[in-house]
């Protein structure tokens, strides 16, 4: 039987990350995918939804040449070239992948891994059984979309995120069942395509856990644009109509609704995957399904260690590849711990947002005194240029100015929000960003104008 330093069950951002940085430290590695490398985020998250955000984009931008003094003669979108663009990125990508793998010549095996000790691992693939020893085991098993039990959600067109990213045709109307990151994402690229969407929230709000004032600046915007939005709302039950739709029945405060419907949405969260794991055989911990780990990614069970989606928490590849290195380099002896005070996420709804850090409801219950400090985008030169003038750079910082946290609603935010990502994990006050030269005209100058208004006030506003 083969052995090796590392033994990592899942190919994905977590997995991947973890075995290249292993692989860099010298240490000798064994990767085993059942499906392709790249995980979710390649194969069925970040990327395919990215690829349709920009051709979403492109239409939107076509649509409004004229402002732009382009006339254009008939447009049309063809959405199943739109998917077949989206699978080319996909398999750019996850050749590329294949590619570092190769070169760093890390030992992978395709096929479903099995862990009921912590030093083996057994894995079917299409010739046959496979064992392996490892001497430090990694499971990186990802995360699978939560399928909530609302009756009716077998039925043919109720779909998760996994098979709306492999439709071809559109649908003439999509109910969202889940107004977090990912239904707001397909529900601003569909809406794009002229597909009437609705969205169900059960929440008062969209997009909890992120500061309050984004989505109540959000929400109006997508429903401007012709979205419906229906909040504290629960879905009590998804019935087939006659004529072959769906008829999603809701319950909010003023009673019982049925809406129509070609295509249901589910996208109420995502749980951990421990597919192959036997938790009770191995003896590790876990908590509502995520496996417990300490700051190393270390879980309950001597050498054996757990990142990304599988370990619960922030479910976003960054996170996952960063547990990743520091897995790798903890079992390579370096003293490492995961930080989680600077995670940015960026959410790819029209208008734009990323955050970082602490939100304002947060830090106003905790009771601590703070300064907050807003920029518009209306207000800033290259976005005007650019026709994306909603929107703004929020900042929030303590007594002396330091940057506790950030919100960016508008053009690039998820790009913008990266120089507080840095002034929030380095403890940077407001005016050493403001005072750090941006190049003019960019939407980066947004920045520095909000970090001017921390103790002072930004100059480009009255
Ligand atoms: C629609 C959508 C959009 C998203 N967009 C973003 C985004 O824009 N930005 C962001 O940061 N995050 C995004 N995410 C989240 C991101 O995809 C995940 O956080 C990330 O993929 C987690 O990485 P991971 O390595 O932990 O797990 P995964 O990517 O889920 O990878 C786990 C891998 O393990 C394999 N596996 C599982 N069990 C076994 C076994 N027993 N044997 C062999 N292989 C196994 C699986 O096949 C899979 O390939 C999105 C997710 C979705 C669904």
């Amino acid at each position: 039987m083969e052995r090796f330093k590392v033994g990592i069950l899942g190919g994905g951002p977590g997995g991947y990350v973890c075995a290249l940085r292993a692989a860099q430290l010298g240490l000798s590695v064994v990767l085993v995918e059942g499906e392709r490398l790249g995980g979710t985020c390649l194969n069925r998250g970040c990327i395919p939804t990215k690829a349709l955000v920009k051709s979403a984009e492109v239409w939107r931008e076509l649509k409004h040449a004229e402002e732009f003094g382009i006339s254009l003669g008939d447009k049309s979108f063809d959405f199943e070239k739109i998917m077949s663009r989206k699978d080319r990125v996909v398999n750019t990508l996850v050749g590329g992948i294949e590619q570092l793998v190769k070169a760093g010549k890390i030992q992978v095996i395709k096929g479903w891994g099995e862990v009921k000790e912590p030093g083996k691992i057994e894995v079917e693939t299409e010739s046959g059984r496979v064992s392996v020893e490892v001497d430090e085991l990694v499971l990186a098993t990802g995360s699978v979309p939560a399928r909530l039990p609302i009756p009716g959600s077998d039925y043919p067109g109720v779909v998760t995120s996994d098979e709306i990213l492999e439709m071809k045709t559109l649908p003439e109307r999509l109910v969202i069942i889940g107004g977090g990151v990912i239904g707001l994402e397909f529900a601003s690229i569909y809406q794009e395509f002229g597909v009437k969407v609705t969205v169900v929230e059960m929440l008062p709000a969209l997009l909890a856990n992120i500061d309050e004032e984004i989505p109540k600046r959000l929400t109006p915007l997508l429903k401007r644009s012709g979205m419906e939005i229906m909040t504290k709302t629960m879905v009590k039950e998804i019935k087939q109509g006659e004529g072959g739709g769906l008829l999603v029945v809701v319950e909010d405060a003023k009673g019982i609704k049925e809406i129509p419907a070609d295509q249901v949405l589910l996208s109420t969260g995502r749980k951990p995957y421990l597919r192959g794991v036997d938790v009770e055989a191995l003896g590790l911990k876990t908590e509502r399904g995520a496996v417990l780990v300490n700051p190393q990614m270390q879980t309950s069970v001597p050498k054996v260690y757990a990142i990304g989606d599988v370990t619960g928490g922030m479910m976003l590849a960054h996170v996952a590849s960063m547990q990743g290195m520091v897995a790798a380099e903890h079992i390579a002896g370096h003293p490492v711990e995961m930080r989680y005070r600077a995670i940015p996420s960026a959410i790819f709804t029209y208008p734009e947002i990323a955050t970082v850090g602490e939100t304002e409801q947060a830090i106003k219950t905790s009771g601590r005194s703070y300064k907050v400090s807003k920029f518009p985008f209306s207000a800033n030169g290259k976005a005007l240029a650019l026709g994306e003038t909603i929107g703004l750079v929020k900042i929030l910082a303590d007594e002396q100015g330091t940057v506790l946290g950030a919100s960016i609603m508008g053009p690039q935010a998820s790009s913008l929000i990266q120089e507080l990502v840095l002034a929030v994990e380095k403890g940077l006050k407001g005016d050493e960003l403001a005072r750090t030269i941006h190049a003019h005209p960019t939407l980066p100058e947004a920045v520095m104008e909000a970090a001017h208004g921390i103790l002072e006030k930004p100059l480009h506003l009255a």
